[in-house]
């Protein structure tokens, strides 16, 4: 398997690998860049077909934070990691303590937290082997602990931009919006969402995460394989990534895509499919960025929730910014989105972009 003429390899920093028999962990720590600070992003624990998957996935998702630090205005570079879920790998604290000594033997460059498939909890026990990670339970008023409210909220903000660009609608109430994927984050969402007297419509592959989302006033279900077509006017992508292909795109209603999940697009020229047939896409690393500003925050240190919501609450007016771009130049707003964060890193490494 290449990994340096890999499609998605982007002079990344570095990769390891990591490969601990005794606790079954098996991850692996991608560093997109540094030029803003130490690579913070994620871990997520999933079960991948091949190691190949997963190497794409980690470096996917690793350059998207190095993008999504940068366009938040954070002090940090970007880095993923994940651990490859099966059946020798069930999760345990030995498994935790593992990855949280395979962190710290990066001496900082990476910092973690939750992604998909990792909890607190999760978190707290790999802290007690190495400083670097963030989203950790918190006391009192200060910033922290689990980062997916903050994403939520952030991208309902998002959600209202999109709305007023696309449809000049002033506020949610009557509007119709499908969310894929009812987790720590479209859970949160959609409650959000039912407050502003938005009508919503779920699907999820999980009975359990399904039956919260249910129990909210007002909420319909349909079925996993229906939710990407749905007769609506916004599509809140809140699962996993690689959804937007050629294929899916030509069969969407919704005239909005802005949802909380990593790696929408399939390739970079989804965007221009999506532009072509008058959908308005979110880039999901500007309109995600709650989570990662809360943990940043933490990790930090001192701030409060205040300086938090703060922060989270600009992210409207980025996107605003990118749509009214978009709209200007005809041109899809993920090059948009992409350039911007481009030049940043490019900035603070002292070349051109
Ligand atoms: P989660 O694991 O809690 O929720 C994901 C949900 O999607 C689960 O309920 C899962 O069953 C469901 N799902 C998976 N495949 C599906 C399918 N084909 N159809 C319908 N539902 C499906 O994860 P989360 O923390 O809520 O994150 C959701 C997405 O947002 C991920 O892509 C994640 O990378 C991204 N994200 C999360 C955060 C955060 O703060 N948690 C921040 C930024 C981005």
């Amino acid at each position: 398997m290449s990994v340096f003429d890999h499609p998605e390899f982007d002079h990344h920093e570095a990769i390891h690998f990591f490969d601990e028999p005794e606790s079954g962990l098996r991850a692996i720590i991608a560093v997109h860049s540094t030029a803003l600070g130490p690579g913070a992003g994620g871990c997520r624990r999933w079960t991948y077909a091949n190691d190949g998957d997963a190497i794409t996935d980690v470096l996917r998702l690793s350059r998207g934070m190095t993008y999504k630090n940068a366009v938040a205005g954070l002090p940090f570079g970007g880095g993923k990691a994940v651990i490859l879920a099966g059946d020798k790998a069930a999760k345990s604290p030995a498994l935790f303590r593992a990855f949280g000594r395979a962190v710290d033997s990066l001496g900082g460059a990476y910092v973690t937290a939750e992604d998909v498939g990792i909890n607190v909890e999760d978190m707290r026990i790999a802290h007690e082997e190495t400083p670097y990670v963030s989203g950790l339970p918190q006391s009192g008023s200060s910033a922290g602990g689990d980062p997916s409210p903050w994403t939520a909220y952030g991208v309902f903000l998002g959600i209202e931009a999109a709305a007023r660009a696309r449809l000049g609608a002033e506020s949610l109430k009557g509007l119709r919006v499908a969310i894929q994927g009812v987790g720590n984050v479209g859970l949160n969402l959609c409650e959000h969402l039912v407050k502003a007297g938005a009508q919503v419509v779920v699907a999820d592959v999980n009975r359990e995460n399904l039956k919260k989302a249910a129990q909210i006033d007002g909420v319909t279900q349909v079925s996993p394989r229906d939710i990407l077509f749905a007769e609506v006017d916004i599509l809140a992508p809140c699962a996993l990534g690689n959804i937007l292909n050629a294929e899916s795109i030509s069969k969407i209603s919704a005239k909005v895509i802005a949802g909380a999940a990593n790696n929408q697009l399939s390739t970079e020229q989804d965007g221009r499919r999506l532009t072509e047939r008058g959908i308005l896409y979110a880039p999901d690393y500007v309109i995600n960025a709650g989570g990662v500003i809360s943990v940043a925050h933490e990790f930090l240190g001192q701030s409060s929730e205040q300086q938090v919501k703060t922060e989270v609450d600009r992210i409207p007016q980025r996107l605003s910014d990118i749509f009214r771009e978009s709209a200007e130049t005809g041109r899809p707003t993920n090059l948009i989105a992409d350039e911007l964060a481009r030049r940043i890193v490019a900035e603070a490494a002292g070349r051109t972009a």
